[in-house]
This record gives C-alpha cells, sequence and structure tokens, in this order.
C-alpha cells in the first residue's frame, strides 16, 4: 500500500512559518500584499479566489480582490493591471485563469509586471525558470516539488514521466524535475501508448484533467504518483486524474484529491508572495 503524501499537512506547516515571517514583516511596516484580478463569475474560479484569500489573511498577508464582470473591456483589465504594478501595498498580482475568450490571456498575463506575477506565468520568469533560475516558480509546480522534498524522495537519477504539457503544470514541473537531475519524458494527447511510457515512470505526474485517466496498469510497481488533476463527477465528487484506490495498491507513494496538491498550490502562492514583498 503506499504512502501517503498529505499535501493539507505539509500545506499547513509551510502556511505557519510563512505567517512568522509575514508578522515580522508587518511590523517593519512591510506586510506582503496580494491582489486578486477576477473577471466573470466562473464558479470554480471564485471559489479558488476564495480559497486564496482566506489563506492569505490566515498567513496576515493583507488580499484585495478585484471583481470585474464578464464583459469588461481588455484595456479596463490592462489599466486595472497597470494599477496595481504601481501600488506599492501590492506585492503579488494573481490573475484567476481562465479569462473570458474576449480577452487575450496572453496581453493580460505580460501585463503583469514580472516583479509581482507570482503565478510566474509572465515570459520574463518563465524563461529564467527555463534557464533553471527562477524568480517566481509557478505555484503548482513548486508546490509538486515541495512534495517530493518535503518527504526526501530521491529525484536525482529518477525516470520521470509527466502526463501534460501546460504552461501552468506540465511544462513547468518537467523543467523543475529536468533542472533537478530527473530523465524526464514528457507525455500529451499525441503521444502513443502512453500506458508503456507511463510504467517506465519512478516518478508519475499525472496534469490532464481527465477523471481517473491514469490507471494501476499504467503504474510502475513502487512509483511516487503524483495527481495534479482536479475533476468534478456528475455526482459533484471531486477525483484526479489518477484511479485513487488501485494505483495506491500498486504506488510507492501517492497524492490523494483533495487534500494532495490543492492545498500546496495556495501554500506555494503565500510564499511567492512573501518572498516579493522581501525583496521590496
Ligand atoms: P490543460 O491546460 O487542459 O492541459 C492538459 C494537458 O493534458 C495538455 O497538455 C493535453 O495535451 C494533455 N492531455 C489531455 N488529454 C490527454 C490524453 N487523453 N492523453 C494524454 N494527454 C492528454 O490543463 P492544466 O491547466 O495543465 O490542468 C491539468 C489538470 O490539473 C486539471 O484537472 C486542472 O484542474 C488541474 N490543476 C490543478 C491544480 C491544483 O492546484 N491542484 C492547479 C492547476 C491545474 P495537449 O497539449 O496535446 O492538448
Amino acid at each position: 500500500m503506499a504512502e501517503i503524501i498529505d499535501g493539507k499537512k505539509i500545506a499547513a506547516e509551510i502556511r505557519g512559518r510563512i505567517k512568522e515571517e509575514a508578522r515580522r514583516l508587518t511590523a517593519q511596516g512591510r506586510q506582503p500584499g496580494l491582489a486578486a484580478v477576477l473577471v466573470g463569475d466562473n464558479p470554480a474560479s471564485v471559489i479558488y479566489v476564495r480559497n486564496k484569500r482566506k489563506a492569505c489573511e490566515e498567513a496576515g498577508i493583507y488580499s484585495e480582490e478585484h471583481k470585474l464582470p464578464e464583459a469588461t473591456k481588455q484595456d479596463d483589465l490592462l489599466k486595472l493591471i497597470h494599477r496595481l504594478n504601481n501600488d506599492p501595498k501590492i506585492h503579488g498580482i494573481l490573475i484567476q485563469l481562465p479569462l473570458p475568450k474576449h480577452v487575450d490571456a496572453d496581453r493580460v498575463l505580460y501585463a503583469v509586471s514580472p516583479k509581482k506575477d507570482v503565478d510566474g506565468l509572465h515570459p520574463n520568469n518563465i524563461g529564467q525558470l527555463t534557464m533553471g533560475a527562477p524568480v517566481f516558480v509557478p505555484c503548482t509546480p513548486a508546490g509538486v516539488m515541495a512534495m517530493l522534498d518535503y518527504h526526501k524522495i530521491p529525484i536525482e537519477g529518477q525516470r520521470a514521466v509527466i502526463v501534460g504539457r501546460s504552461n501552468l503544470v506540465g511544462r513547468p514541473v518537467s523543467l523543475l524535475l529536468m533542472h533537478r537531475n530527473a530523465t524526464i519524458t514528457v507525455c500529451h494527447s499525441r503521444t502513443q501508448d502512453i500506458a508503456a511510457i507511463c510504467r517506465e515512470g519512478d516518478i508519475l505526474v499525472a496534469a490532464i484533467g481527465k477523471a481517473r485517466f491514469v490507471t494501476a496498469e499504467m503504474v510502475k510497481p513502487g512509483a511516487v504518483v503524483i495527481d495534479v488533476g482536479i475533476n468534478r463527477l456528475p455526482d459533484g465528487k471531486l477525483v484526479g486524474d489518477v484511479d485513487y484506490e488501485p494505483v495506491s495498491r500498486k504506488a510507492g507513494w501517492i497524492t490523494p484529491v483533495p487534500g494532495g496538491v490543492g492545498p500546496m498550490t495556495i501554500a506555494m502562492l503565500l510564499k511567492n508572495t512573501l518572498e516579493s514583498a522581501k525583496r521590496t
């Protein structure tokens, strides 16, 4: 039976440390601050922003929410970002994705100052991540690495298979694992015989967005299985991209959903905001 990597517990420890540091900075008149920008009322996004703000509050990080209507014009959004870029109270700007279709998401993300890009999605930050000297590591990939490190799971020399190549998750996770000397294979929707490739992974990261896609037959015995996916079933239940029960009988380590990567993502957002405030 796999050992469970308890993201909720690890994140709580990290948040405790962040709270202490935030308190110290606040005492020096430099309270860390995060601005969350939410356009429209996508129900999942509303919940994500609420959770992120609640976590800020608990950690003593100032937060403000800019909730804009779905029909907001791109120029108005860019003006808001410009204002936040120049606001000394704000050290991190979070643009909650997805943005409405009429908005050019890349332009909006590029408008965020790289110094306040706590999601690590600005091309400058992606470039630095690629070079192996990141300023802000994107939150979910940073959370994945923090979970592996918490349990001192070996990375160097291991075969890591990452399913998914998005800018948000799969690609940066692959880079981070490669920088730590894993041998990486990245799979995506055009990959052939994905099951055979997955079975080679000492570390298997699933970031696909398809409920229970990774079955036990796709997992090497004893592998470390990191499930990034969040999928809602028709009955309302939340499940990951991994078929948890059978896979946990075969893997060596596994992250649950919920309570795995999700809480780590929020902890890393707080960490990036704190680091940004420390640099000012
Ligand atoms: P995304 O942008 O939709 O990317 C999905 C990736 O999976 C793409 O690279 C796609 O391949 C690949 N893919 C899709 N179907 C596939 C298939 N049948 N076989 C192999 N590869 C396939 O999604 P994302 O933003 O990376 O998110 C992935 C999942 O993680 C979602 O469930 C999301 O909700 C979750 N997520 C969780 C957190 C967290 O904090 N836990 C944070 C972010 C995202 P192509 O490139 O070929 O299209």
